[in-house]
């Protein structure tokens, strides 16, 4: 290791070596975009023999002789280092580590595994075929279990797999923080399922074209406070965002004929995740901290916009006018039936599908199975009956199909496990920051909705959440916004406020 006699000198390097980095992951980025937007269904060979070219070159980059040494030369000056830099050096460092431990022809064959374990998950998700999937899952489960092993862990291999996707996170910590989430969302589910009042949520549904979807979602998404001049909106079969530094950032969505709704959801939800990267500012946008700090932090933003804001009463309000001129069928009902209609809790066997409330329940389900499955505790044949249990015991539905209940997600395939619990976080995080940041500094936040200023909220966002981009761990970061340490406290005080008024709960 060279030893830096300044270690500005070093870092002027660092930020260059960098910046070539992110050239290659943009360009792999657009070719991935126009994979799943538009490229021609033959062109799929040769994209993704371009795309991996690129991760060839990554690959050489980051293991490099020259950015190896810098890297660890540089943490040898951490703490001569500003926020930022640490940040940056931190997160270098951790990919580093991540390659250097785990062996080379492991990390080649668990890599081709989880690279070919979509196709078979969609096979078998299709035939409803759980047997010919299980061998697969099976061996990337154990891969896993290998991984947590080399990256090393305090108290279980599960957190491990919880830090690659929220740096910080510990099973001990969301044990608690879930057990407390899953007791208030269980008690007021029973409130919900006991209530007189029933929502009927056909009244949204309706066939609109493809055309009158698109504008109306395309001025939604400016409202907002998303830039077109630095966005775009396009169609794929699953809604994705993606961006190429701030100033090229993208999101898509699927229409459904029949349900304008949902588009209207997805496409709130994924602007909500462009304007995090729109707005991450311009000093680090070339770094490896220029994006959203953790899945957990991003999910926040996107499902801050897309439920707490986009489901809110005062919102349906203002956006109705909007939604009656391109979707008239919602004429002939008052903007009060179409805020109930959209915010009808309803136990359903599907994550994508549910609502907010539940939505949470669909979570800790996988992260308790997660946790069984890393820590050997379930056979992976008793595993479809677990899952139908569990679903049977917090939700009062069990699947009929493999399909419908251990085959539906597509994350085990590619290797995400310690993936799901961001999105549990995401909303925990969110209503956090609404009681214990927002309403403080913006008290006529009701207003600013009403009037349709949600770009006032949005300010507020970009100054608290996107402008700090990965310079701050999430634990750290939600103590800075909100003066105190992650809790389910204020997801469950937002829910049951909501939920009392629609179902006239006691
Ligand atoms: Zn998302």
């Amino acid at each position: 290791m060279k030893v830096l006699e300044n270690y500005k000198d070093g870092f002027k390097r660092f930020l260059e070596i960098q910046e070539e980095m992110k050239n290659i992951g943009d360009a792999q980025g657009v070719l991935y975009w126009d994979m799943v937007t538009i490229m021609p269904p033959k062109g799929v060979e040769r994209r993704s023999d371009v795309i991996g070219y690129l991760s060839q070159l990554m690959y050489k980059l980051e293991t490099g002789e020259e950015y190896n040494s810098l890297v660890y030369s540089l943490h040898e000056h951490f703490e001569e280092m500003n926020d930022k830099e640490k940040a940056m050096i931190k997160a270098a460092k951790k990919s580093l580590d991540f390659m250097k431990k785990i062996p080379e022809e492991e990390y080649l064959e668990y890599s081709k595994l989880v690279a070919s374990g979509e196709t078979y998950w969609a096979q078998a998700r299709e035939k409803n075929d759980y047997e010919s999937f299980k061998p697969i899952l099976e061996k990337i489960v154990f891969f896993n279990k290998k991984i947590a092993g080399y990256m090393g862990y305090e108290e279980t291999p599960y957190d491990a797999l919880l830090d690659l996707y929220e740096p910080g996170a510990t099973v001990k910590e969301l044990d608690n923080v879930f057990s407390e989430l899953r007791e208030g969302l269980l008690k007021l589910l029973n409130k919900i399922n006991a209530s007189d009042v029933k929502i009927d949520s056909s009244i949204l549904k309706g066939e609109y074209s493809n055309e009158a979807q698109k504008k109306y979602n395309t001025e939604l998404a400016k409202r907002l406070g998303y830039d077109f001049e630095r966005g775009a909106i396009a169609e794929s079969a699953h809604p994705f965002s993606t961006n190429f530094g701030n100033k090229d950032v993208r999101i898509t969505t699927a229409y459904s004929k029949e349900d304008p709704i949902i588009a209207m959801y997805s496409t709130i939800h994924e602007t909500g995740h462009a304007i995090y990267e729109q707005n991450i500012p311009d000093d680090i946008t070339k770094t490896n901290i220029g994006g959203g700090v953790s899945m957990g932090i991003h999910e926040s933003q996107s499902r801050y916009y897309e439920n707490i804001l986009g489901r809110d009463e005062k919102f349906v309000e203002a956006e109705y006018p909007n939604m009656v001129e391109a979707f008239e069928g919602l004429k002939e009902f008052a903007p009060v039936d179409v805020f109930r209609a959209i915010n009808k809790v309803e136990p359903s066997l599907i994550r994508i599908d549910a609502d907010e409330l539940t939505y949470s329940l669909h979570i800790i389900i996988r992260y308790e199975l997660e946790k069984m499955m890393i820590n050997g505790e379930v056979s992976f044949d008793e595993l479809p009956e677990l899952w139908a249990n569990k679903y049977e015991e917090y939700l009062g539905v069990r699947p009929e199909t493999f399909a419908a209940g251990v085959l539906q997600d597509v994350h085990w395939s590619g290797g995400m496990i310690g993936y799901f619990p961001s999105y549990a976080l995401g909303n925990l995080y969110g209503a956090q920051m609404l009681y214990k940041g927002i309403l403080r500094d913006l008290p006529d936040y009701y207003d600013l909705i009403k009037e349709g200023k949600i770009s006032e909220i949005t300010k507020w966002l970009a100054e608290n959440v996107h402008s700090h981009g990965g310079t701050y761990e999430p634990k750290v970061l939600i103590e800075k916004i909100t003066g105190e340490p992650l809790n389910a406290k204020y997801f469950l005080q937002y829910l049951n406020e909501k939920y009392s008024k629609i179902y006239n709960l006691k």
